[in-house]
């Protein structure tokens, strides 16, 4: 027999990022019983460390800016990949977003005359990104969870007990996700701190859970990273679409190797910061794909005078999208070209002056000082890729964020579609807040759709025997070995650049993982124990991956976060291939099918010139676009 603590709410939102607080303010708002659960602290989460901003076509900067160049700048960031609809809500919708975060207290930086300022970013046309600083995801975070405080104020003036409608329960760990039937009837988890066990009775669960970096061991990515709700959502039934598409950014830190992978935000370069190899050669000009030629700048002198004169030049390639930016560093560093620590310079000191540097980058300022003595006012940083963002997630009804179980939904990083194949800088922030609110809308719609009937919780011993076997086994194996083995094999096998003899390799290597997972041991108790909660997270890890390089393995072109040495070129007949992941409810037989991608709206399409499109889409899809252009 085992003792578990019961709570009954309408909605579970799994994760307090940016997505999960956005979702849970919203079902509040609609009057549902809300739970936010977060693995870390509350306030801990991959948001708070966002830095650069969010974007949001307000046109404060550039009124030339609107929500259609927004959804243009979108779907070529993410190679046309993107399900249009999310693209489309997302650009809509984004500017209300940020506006509402003002209206609850967050003080973003202004322009002269007192508009919210926007920064440029890697493939945004205009300047695009909301920022405070280089600290916006933390201004983001602290006004989100003043909102919860608010309305956690309303509720005791009402009811006469602050978590009436909303509570928190931090530092605990969703591990599976419960059902009735086919549909969602709560979830389980274990408090990190005394290992107790917890059921979640809950019609509608949303699932926020943000990254899977922490397979990979070059990451921006803090240890929470494990792709929980990737993998709460596959064993729940559901499918992830776009796994093969990982970002990985341009610049993290190279130096020392206890910091390598923590990132150095892309406000950097679009700030005025330039990219050199060994020989002082500002190569991203060498490196300007055909795709994007006519928009970026050919010679150094034009790049200069972008930053002063946007109207009449193009801009520098540094900010190309970051997939573009991390495989021309790959390369200059495969080339021999590289900085002494393996990384190439970014440097900023020659482009600013010390005081404004400090003024804008007060992060990175005191980043490299404190961790690799470096003083980026008068000094260039060494910078490499680094794992950061998969855009690869639960697939989502656009509109509602319904998975197809009924009763889950997702939102934020953990979903996919949205930024197809490579997110852009900044888009991220604004996806969480408008999906992060349409999650929580949808949850709360379904909730009332069940008129009162609650679902039965299924399957508590089942996921209770789970969690406690790494505890029960004698010598078996050590979580950390297999952990450290999955990340090598992730990035050396299935990183950057890709090949299918590397891949299919990984496989074989995760296979095996998997198995010695199913013996991992933690001794030493279930009250605060690391390894044990690490042999919990290597299922998530092992799945999320195995989901991973099975589509990275049958992709064969090469489009955003996804190269292969052996098909570089990118084929439109792959566009239109969606690549699906299921597997069955004990984490075996990881299926990846294709599914057709949906033709885009006519009026859509249209926003683009033929000539653009005829990059990107196959014939048959030309002559729909002319049909409609007609
Ligand atoms: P997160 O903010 O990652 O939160 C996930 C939550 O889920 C956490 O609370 C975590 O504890 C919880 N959780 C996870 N698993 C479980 C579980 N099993 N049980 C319970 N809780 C769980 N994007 C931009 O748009 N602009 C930027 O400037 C930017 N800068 C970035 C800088 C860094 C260093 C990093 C790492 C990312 C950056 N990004 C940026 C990306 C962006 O921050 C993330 O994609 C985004 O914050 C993800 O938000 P989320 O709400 O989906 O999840």
């Amino acid at each position: 027999m085992f003792t578990v603590e019961r709570h009954e709410y309408d909605v579970v939102v799994i994760g307090a990022g940016g997505a999960g607080l956005r979702a849970a303010i919203e079902a509040r708002q609609q009057g549902k019983r809300t739970a936010i659960v977060c693995k870390s602290l509350f306030g801990k989460a991959h948001t708070v460390m966002a830095e650069g901003g969010a974007a949001a076509a307000m046109g404060n900067v550039n009124s030339d800016d609107n929500w259609m160049v927004h959804f243009r700048d979108t779907m070529r960031g993410g190679k046309f990949l993107n399900n249009w609809r999310m693209a489309e809500l997302h650009a809509k919708e984004a500017p209300d977003r940020v506006w509402e975060l003002e209206a609850w207290g967050a003080l973003f930086d202004r322009t002269k005359d007192g508009k919210i300022s926007q920064r440029n970013f890697g493939g945004h046309e205009y300047p695009r990104l909301a920022h405070v600083g280089d600290r916006t995801g933390l201004e983001m975070i602290r006004t989100l969870q003043q909102r919860v405080v608010a309305l956690q104020q309303e509720d005791f003036e009402v009811h006469g007990d602050y978590e009436a409608y909303i509570k928190v329960f931090a530092e605990c760990t969703v591990t599976r996700l419960l059902k009735d039937g086919d549909a969602i009837s709560g979830a389980f988890a274990y408090w990190r701190e005394t290992g107790k066990f917890i059921v979640f009775d809950a019609p509608a669960v949303v699932l926020a859970t943000g990254g899977i970096g922490k397979s990979f061991v070059v990451t921006s990515n803090s240890w929470e990273y494990t792709g929980d709700g990737h993998a709460l959502a596959l064993l729940a039934g559901a499918q992830l679409i776009n796994m093969e598409f990982i970002q990985f950014h341009p610049t993290g830190m190279v130096w020392p190797p206890s910091v390598r992978g923590i990132l150095v935000t892309e406000s950097v370069r679009g700030d005025g910061g330039v990219l050199r190899n060994s020989e002082g050669r500002r190569f991203m000009f060498d490196y300007i794909p055909d795709v994007f030629k006519d928009k970026y700048a050919t010679t150094e002198e034009e790049g200069d005078r972008w930053y002063t004169d946007q109207a009449n030049n193009r801009r520098p390639p540094e900010l190309l999208p970051r997939d573009e930016v991390a495989r021309a560093i790959n390369s200059e560093v495969k080339a021999g070209r590289g900085s002494p620590q393996g990384g190439v310079f970014l440097d900023v000191s020659s482009r600013l002056p010390a005081a404004e540097i400090i003024k804008r980058l007060p992060s990175m300022h005191h980043q490299f000082k404190e961790l690799a003595d470096v003083d980026i006012t008068a000094e260039p940083m060494q910078v490499g890729p680094t794992c950061h963002y998969v855009m690869g997630g639960v697939e989502v009804d656009a509109d509602t964020a319904a998975a197809s179980v009924p009763g889950l939904f997702a939102a934020g990083e953990v979903s996919g579609g949205m930024h197809g194949s490579n997110r852009l800088g900044g888009n991220s922030l604004s996806d969480l807040l408008v999906f992060g609110r349409r999650a929580g809308a949808g949850a709360a719609a379904y909730v009332d759709s069940l008129g009162g009937r609650r679902p039965q919780v299924t399957g508590v011993e089942e996921a209770h025997a789970e969690a406690v076997a790494p505890l029960e086994r004698q010598g078996g194996e050590n979580p950390y070995e297999v952990h450290h083995e999955l990340q090598r094999t992730m990035n050396d096998l299935v990183g950057i650049i890709r090949k299918e003899n590397e891949v299919a390799e990984a496989l074989q290597v995760v296979e095996k993982l998997k198995e010695r997972a199913t013996n991992t041991t933690a001794p030493g108790g279930k009250i605060y124990n690391p390894g044990w909660h690490l042999a919990i997270d290597l299922r998530n890890m092992l799945l999320v991956s195995e989901c991973v390089a099975k589509a990275a393995l049958l992709r064969q072109e090469s489009r955003g976060g996804h190269t292969r040495d052996d098909y570089p070129a990118m084929e439109p007949e792959w566009r239109r291939r969606l690549l699906v992941c299921s597997a069955k409810p004990d984490g075996s037989e990881v299926q990846v099918v294709e599914k057709t991608q949906v033709s885009m709206r006519a009026d859509l399409i249209t926003l683009f010139d033929r000539a653009e499109l005829s990059k990107y889409l196959t014939e048959e899809e030309l002559a729909e676009y002319d049909a409609a252009a007609k």
